[in-house]
Formats: structure tokens, C-alpha cells, sequence
């Protein structure tokens, strides 16, 4: 998968809303990016404070943090 859409699965991800290939693709794509590891671990450490998956997409702050995200790539489009 490319950046832009792991940014796209990662609520079914923390949902364990992804069919098994495509967590698996998920997992190795954090496997050779570090930026999307650190959106992901924000992203982990965000939910612990809201404490539900399910309400992720209700989330003010997983919003900010998708939106900056988003931002980040778009800056940045040949990293892929
Ligand atoms: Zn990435």
C-alpha cells in the first residue's frame, strides 16, 4: 500500500475492521515507513485518550490528526 492509503485504512485498522491481507499489507508497509509509524503511534496514543476504536471517526483530535496527515503527504508527494 502506499502512504496515502494506509492513511485511508488506519481507522479500520485500530477498528480490527481489516480483512487479513490487508493488515498484513498494512503492517508491511509500517515496516519501511517511518513516518507512517510515527502517524500510526500518535494515532494509537490518540485513541487510548478517547478510549473507544468505534468513535475514532467522531474523534475532534483523529481528525486533526488525518487532516495533518494528509497535509504532510501532500507536501511531500514523491515519498509515496
Ligand atoms: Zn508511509
Amino acid at each position: 500500500v502506499t502512504c496515502r492509503e494506509l492513511v485511508e485504512l488506519v481507522t479500520a485498522y485500530f477498528e480490527g475492521a481489516l480483512p487479513e491481507e490487508e493488515r498484513a499489507a498494512f503492517d508491511e508497509h509500517l515496516a519501511v515507513c517511518p513516518g507512517c509509524v510515527r502517524y500510526v503511534e500518535q494515532l494509537r496514543t490518540t485513541i487510548r485518550v478517547v478510549g473507544d476504536a468505534d468513535r475514532l471517526g467522531d474523534s475532534p483530535e483523529v481528525g486533526v490528526l488525518l487532516g495533518a496527515f494528509r497535509d504532510w503527504k501532500r507536501a511531500r508527494p514523491t515519498t509515496g
